[in-house]
């Protein structure tokens, strides 16, 4: 396994790094209370080429690799989590269905603009009916000629008030169960799609996520992704490449948790010392460390077998798995060394601790990824 970056993920990495201290970080506490991106950051993040991060250079992209994007997903993790779960989900869930699954025609059609920005992209599975139970879907789409017509409905769905494209699961043979899933490529424009509102959240606030309504959608038969009844295999396979990359988003936000509890705890004096001086504060961070270098080592072997084309359906659970309860832990860690401030909306501890909660969540529960390599496992030795 090697997981050398090359001098220009490097560079990027640093230009990256600068950029979220001087642009970024001064507005998190704006994006928070005002539930938006600011366009400046979006259009500086585009310029930057981050909008391309899945792609391959010849459609315009990065072409990094897994490798290389998560090592940038990790410098984007320290920032405020809603602009990283803008980028995440377009480059991740968003985007990845057409580089894998689509076909030269669509691959053309749709990612140069996406590589740019100019087109956002999001992942459309989960219904009210469907959540963790995926293959449960009410959403179907019939063909009917040159078209397919989508009826049904998604729910919290990353990106839906910006995207331009989705990639959309319904059913186009209810006989078949999972088998009977397809997946499309949908433009925000094709008739019979309508978005809802915004959904209020906990946490995220700038990333928005929201329903859509298919009422007779008319989708080209052209933009179905692969074969009929291939939809599910398309949604994990995308949804693993996306848990990988949000292992490496969430290992870049404990890296600075870390980073600022032991500044804290250097300089925060009770009892006439720094409170670094307690042993059980250094064993919190000692946890926190070792948690986080896991977490590391997980990531990167994941994110190099994808880029090996290997089948990494136990791994990116795994790794997803990790991912959020590391965070999880080091957030809530890092919220009882700053004591009081820790609590504070003024700072960004709290915000990390209420961000870091959605990872056990979504791209998959917790409890589901458990399931998924316990099935796994038996495949393996029974
Ligand atoms: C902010 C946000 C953004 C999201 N973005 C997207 C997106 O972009 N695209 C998209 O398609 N979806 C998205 N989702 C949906 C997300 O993936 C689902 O919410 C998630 O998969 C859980 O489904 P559910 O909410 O229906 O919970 P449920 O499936 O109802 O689960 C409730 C609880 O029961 C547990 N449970 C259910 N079944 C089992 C089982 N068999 N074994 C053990 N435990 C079980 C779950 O683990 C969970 O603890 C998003 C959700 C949120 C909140």
């Amino acid at each position: 396994m090697d997981f050398q970056l090359s001098e220009d993920i490097k560079f990027l990495k640093q230009s990256i790094r600068e950029f979220i201290d001087s642009e970024v970080d001064p507005l998190a506490m704006e994006i928070e209370e005002k539930d938006e991106i600011p366009e400046k950051i979006m259009n500086m993040s585009k310029e930057m080429g981050l909008f391309g991060l899945s792609i391959p250079e010849e459609y315009g992209g990065t072409g990094i690799g897994m490798v290389g994007k998560c090592a940038i997903y990790e410098e984007l993790g320290r920032t405020h989590n809603g602009y990283t779960t803008v980028i995440g989900a377009h480059t991740g869930i968003g985007s990845v269905g057409i580089v894998e699954m689509g076909n030269e025609e669509q691959k053309r059609k749709y990612l140069p603009p996406m590589a740019k920005g100019e087109m956002i992209g999001a992942f459309a599975l989960t219904e009210p009916s469907a959540g963790s139970h995926a293959t449960n879907l009410k959403t179907t789409a019939v063909r009917k000629g040159d078209k397919y017509l989508l009826n049904g409905s998604k729910h919290y769905i990353t990106n839906a008030l910006i995207a331009d494209v989705f990639t959309v699961m319904a059913v186009t043979d209810p006989s078949k169960g999972a088998k009977g899933i397809s997946s499309f490529i949908v433009e925000k424009d094709f008739s019979g799609l309508t978005i809802g509102k915004k959904e209020k959240k906990m946490g995220l606030h700038g990333s928005h996520s929201a329903e859509i309504f298919f009422e007779d959608c008319e989708v080209p038969a052209e933009n179905i992704l692969g074969q009929e009844g291939q939809g599910y295999v398309n949604a994990l396979k995308i949804l693993a490449n996306g848990r990988a990359g949000l292992a490496a988003r969430n290992l870049g936000s404990c890296d600075k948790l870390l980073e600022m509890s032991m500044e804290h705890a250097h300089t925060r004096i009770q009892f006439g010392k720094p409170i670094f001086e307690q042993q059980i504060i250094q064993h919190y961070l000692a946890d926190m460390a070792l948690d986080i270098e896991a977490l590391r080592s997980m990531t990167y072997r994941v994110a190099w077998m994808v880029d090996q084309k290997m089948k990494v359906i136990k791994e990116a659970a795994m790794v997803k798995l990790l991912g959020s309860e590391v965070y999880n832990r080091v957030a809530d860690k890092a919220v009882q060394i700053h004591g009081g401030i820790g609590y504070i909306a003024e700072f960004p501890i709290e915000r990390f601790y209420r961000d870091a909660r959605i990872t056990k969540i979504y791209e998959g529960t917790s409890e589901i990824q458990k399931n998924i390599i316990a099935a796994q496992l038996k495949l393996e030795y029974l």
